[in-house]
């Protein structure tokens, strides 16, 4: 089967979402000399770009959903085609037909339970503030310094949880004034839109911007790269206007103004992962590496992809959500780069990060042993 949707609505569509730009392409192929894929198994963007001009793309297919828009190609592209807009662009085409292949059939749960609960992985919207029931943390009130936007993950995955806690710790010794929004929290949308689902998307952005205009929000804090993409590019599209900061920043920012101390040692090295959404599509490369220079003991050694040349976790794009064979999965490349720079902790700053590498590190032998931690792990243990 070549097409399931008509090829004039696929060329309309993809022009309408900003992939007009593929008309550009002279392929080249640098796109799949960078492409994370092209370690793993073959894939070809180049291709796909092609096969969209011509409204050829196979939507029932699964390689129009490999691309986990780590950014890495319109980086490099040298003719300015925006590869992520214009695949997300074939994907809603997709959401719209109501067609998840093969792997990628778990993306419907997800949407559920969006829809119901206004979460990604089921759990139930009365229990979101449930992590803080015993931290001291308060509901957000007008006049707080800071909402602390906690995401998903961070409220009702038990390992991420603990990185929620210790973001609170960290806001608290600090003297911050922060809130939560608990229940009135909803998905900040960023991945499912990714797989094309715009209605939904639109939905949790519409949720959370009346949350946070009834508070009167001024300043939102994040722990995700996905959450922080999507409140600084793009829910301006609804005219709105807040501060958005990453943990990171703010640490950093504490740090320099006297208010956070960090007394003890780690004296352990560390290697630290770039998140594709805190980096490539932000540009937040110093600051955590700022944090990690200030504490005590701590040695950081680089890896061979760094910086803007990070390898992609391979859980962006929604891919979090879909099935990943083993043979498929960069974060085993990703870990195995970690233990050749002689690291003995993964440091990065993002749940979807977190989640990749923890199951990749299981398979490593014994002598390898590598910890995987968030960034404010770290500094809530030299508090
Ligand atoms: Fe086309 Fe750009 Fe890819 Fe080259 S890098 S094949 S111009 S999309």
């Amino acid at each position: 089967m070549e097409t399931v949707a008509p090829e004039r609505e696929i060329i309309e569509v993809i022009k309408e979402n900003g992939g007009d730009s593929f008309k550009y392409c002279y392929q080249c192929g640098l796109c799949d000399a960078v492409c994370p894929w092209n370690r793993v198994r073959q894939f070809s963007m180049r291709k796909l770009v092609r096969q969209a001009t011509f409204g050829l793309t196979e939507i029932d297919k699964e390689e129009m959903w490999r691309c986990s828009t780590c950014g890495t190609c319109p980086q490099r592209c040298p003719r300015g085609v925006n590869q992520i807009e214009a695949g997300v662009a074939l994907r809603r085409i997709a959401a719209e037909y109501d067609v998840y292949p093969g792997h990628v059939a778990p993306v419907q749960n997800v949407v559920a339970s969006l829809t119901s609960e206004g979460n990604s992985l089921g759990g139930e919207r009365e229990k979101r503030a449930d992590w803080a029931k015993d931290l001291a943390v308060k509901p957000y009130s007008e006049g707080m310094e800071i909402l602390y936007f906690t995401g998903c993950y961070l409220s009702y995955d038990p390992r991420m949880r603990q990185v929620a806690a210790a973001t609170a710790a960290i806001l608290q010794k600090a003297g911050v004034d922060f809130g939560i929004l608990g229940a009135a929290e909803n998905c900040c949308g960023e991945s499912i839109r990714k797989t094309g689902n715009e209605d939904l998307f639109k939905r949790l952005a519409r949720d959370n911007i009346k949350a946070f205009i009834e508070r009167g929000v001024k300043k939102v804090l994040v722990s995700s790269p996905h959450c922080y993409h999507t409140f600084r590019n793009e829910y301006p599209e609804f005219m709105v206007n807040f501060e958005v900061m990453f943990i990171s920043e703010l640490i950093a920012e504490l740090i320099a103004e006297g208010r956070l101390e960090l007394k003890g040692e780690y004296p352990k090295r560390v290697t630290y992962h770039d998140p594709c959404y805190l980096g490539r599509h932000n540009g937040i490369y110093d600051a955590p590496r700022e944090v990690l220079g200030r504490i005590p003991g701590l040695q950081l050694n680089e890896m061979a992809d760094a910086r803007e040349n990070s390898l992609c976790c391979g859980g962006g794009g929604g891919r979090i959500w879909m099935e990943t064979p083993k043979e498929d999965r960069f974060a085993d490349l990703r870990v195995r780069q970690a233990v050749e720079a002689g690291a003995e902790v993964l440091v990065t700053s993002c749940p979807y990060c977190i989640t990749n590498f923890t199951d990749s590190s299981l398979d490593l032998d014994e002598n390898e042993a590598l910890e995987i931690k968030d960034l404010t792990e770290i500094v809530q243990a030299v508090l």
